[in-house]
C-alpha cells in the first residue's frame, strides 16, 4: 500500500497535501507495466473527492479494489480446482495485466494457479503465448528491474 505521510504526502490528482481537511486513501502498487494507463496512480494516494471526480477514477478504484481482494489469503483459490492455495511455493499469482477489456489478456487478470495444476489448466498455452507476444511488443515496459513479465512467463511455462 502506498506510504502516506499525513500532512506531507500529496494527492496524485490535485497536488494538495493530504491532511484532516479532506478524506483520502492510498492504492497498493498493482500495475507492473509502466506503459499502462493506470500505472502512474498505482502505489499513490488521493483525495476521495478528487478520485471520484477524475474521469479515470472509477476504473482506478475498480482495479485497485479488485487487486486488494485478489491478494487476500482467503481468496487465493486455484483457477483449475477452486481449492484454496495456502503455501507460497505452490502459488502462481497473475495479478493485474490490463484494464483493456478488448484485450485477450483481460480475462487473465487476477488469477491464482496451484503449481501442480498448471499442466491441467486448459488456458495455460493461451496465456503463455499472449505473454510472450506482449514481451516482444512495445506495449509492456517494466518499471522494476525484477522483470515481472519475464518472471510471470517463467512461472507458467511447463
Ligand atoms: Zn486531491
Amino acid at each position: 500500500m502506498a506510504l502516506i505521510l499525513h500532512g506531507k504526502s500529496t494527492c496524485c490528482f490535485c497536488n494538495q497535501v493530504l491532511n484532516d481537511d479532506a478524506d483520502y486513501r492510498g492504492f497498493p502498487h498493482f500495475v507492473g507495466n509502466s506503459n499502462d494507463e493506470l500505472f502512474k496512480y498505482s502505489d499513490n494516494a488521493f483525495h476521495i473527492d478528487c478520485l471520484n471526480a477524475a474521469p479515470i477514477g472509477a476504473k482506478l478504484i475498480r482495479y485497485a479494489d479488485e487487486f486488494i481482494r485478489f491478494i487476500a489469503p482467503g481468496n487465493r483459490k486455484c483457477v483449475v480446482t477452486g481449492e484454496l492455495i495456502t503455501k507460497q511455493e505452490d502459488h502462481i499469482m497473475i495479478g493485474y495485466l490490463t484494464s483493456d477489456e478488448a484485450s485477450a489478456l483481460h480475462q487473465f487478470n487476477f488469477t491464482h494457479i496451484h503449481r501442480n495444476n498448471l499442466a491441467k489448466w486448459q488456458d495455460q498455452s493461451k496465456l503463455l503465448s499472449l505473454l510472450l507476444s506482449l514481451r516482444d511488443s512495445e506495449n509492456w515496459q517494466n518499471h522494476y528491474p525484477q522483470q515481472y513479465l519475464s518472471m510471470l512467463i517463467q512461472s507458467i511455462t511447463l
